[in-house]
């Protein structure tokens, strides 16, 4: 019934009652753009560009990156490219920054505030992304880790910050870009009416999400039994960071695995977000997926779900309903 279907590539994923849903594709290197858009991306939802700082013995330099980032954009025309800026720690170490060894690094000195803390390698990533869009395409900038407010403005005027030093030195600038940032820890996303006046749009974490919220590190395998997106706490969090948005008209999007995980399709649209980023060969399925669904539907659905008692339930309330 829900076989993916390529030849549906070029069709929008809308429901049997008319809502869209944007598609998108996660990429890690400009390289993967090519297949990113043969499965029918839309526009690259989240470039992890921290991959392309890894394995190497220094930080890729300005020039480096803008060349990078100028692939993707030319590649995606007037779609939409959301460069996510750096996102080390945890999982992903760098021992040219020289970091001391971090006894808890899930919940230490990474992302946005190794960034923040680190002006010179954050302005050289912004600079690189500002000036590779300038020549056109449309730059969304998404910053990750985001736990505070003061956090994001910080960032936003990091980012002025380069877009002046660039204009100083006769560089083209964007005439405009969009700002979002990932909501990938509670207090985020129960911040969210708050942080929603001072951004375009949100791409929430789920992976990262599910770790915060269940306190179950996610690299952990002895856990991972605890480790559960569907748990109606993350689902919870999910539709309050929907609710803020909304009221403030701005986008959410879901940028973690669960975006791309077919069965999960369903209660996502029905929470009601309106953009999924995925690697790219999920796109075709969560397509399928979604021009089967009736939004109307969805959303009776997740009201259930948020009902539940746990991730059980939920994946059994999913099952019943295909079945
Ligand atoms: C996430 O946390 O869900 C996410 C998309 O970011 P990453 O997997 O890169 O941490
Ligand atoms: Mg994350």
């Amino acid at each position: 019934r829900l076989e993916a279907d390529r030849s549906l590539a070029g069709a929008e994923a809308v429901t049997q009652d008319g809502r869209t849903i944007a598609l998108g594709a996660n990429i890690g290197s400009a390289a993967e753009t090519a297949n990113a858009l043969a499965n029918g991306a839309e526009e690259i939802g989240l470039f992890r560009t921290e991959f392309m700082y890894m394995n190497r013995d220094r930080e890729p330099d300005e020039e480096e990156q803008t060349r990078q980032y100028e692939a993707v954009f030319r590649a995606m025309g007037d779609r939409p490219v959301v460069l996510r800026t750096l996102d080390v720690g945890g999982d992903k170490e760098l021992p040219y920054l020289n970091l001391p060894a971090d006894p808890n690094p899930f919940l230490g000195w990474r992302a946005i505030r190794l960034c923040l803390d680190r002006p010179g390698l954050f302005a050289t990533q912004l600079r690189a992304m500002l000036r590779a869009s300038a020549a056109g395409g449309l730059l969304r900038i998404l910053f990750p880790m985001i736990s505070t407010v003061t956090e994001l403005r910080r960032a936003k005027e990091a980012v002025a910050q380069a877009a002046d030093s660039l204009r100083r030195e006769g560089f083209a600038v964007p005439e405009r870009w969009e700002t979002g940032i990932m909501i990938e820890i509670p207090s985020a996303a129960l911040m969210a009416d708050v942080l929603a006046a001072e951004v375009d749009f949100f791409s929430i974490g789920t992976n990262d999400l599910t770790q915060y919220t269940l306190a179950v590190d996610r690299m952990n395998e002895h856990i991972s039994a605890l480790y559960d997106s569907y748990h109606p706490a993350v689902l919870r969090l999910i539709r309050h960071v929907v609710e803020s948005a909304r009221g403030q008209g701005k986008r959410v999007g879901v940028c973690g695995e669960m975006a791309g995980d077919s069965s999960a399709v369903p209660l996502l649209v029905g929470l009601g977000v309106d953009e999924l980023s995925m690697n790219a060969p999920a796109l075709p399925s969560v397509r399928a997926v979604v021009r089967g669904l009736r939004h109307a539907e969805a959303a009776e659905l997740a009201r259930e779900a948020l009902r539940l008692e746990d991730g059980r339930q939920v994946r059994e309330l999913l099952a019943r309903r295909r079945a």
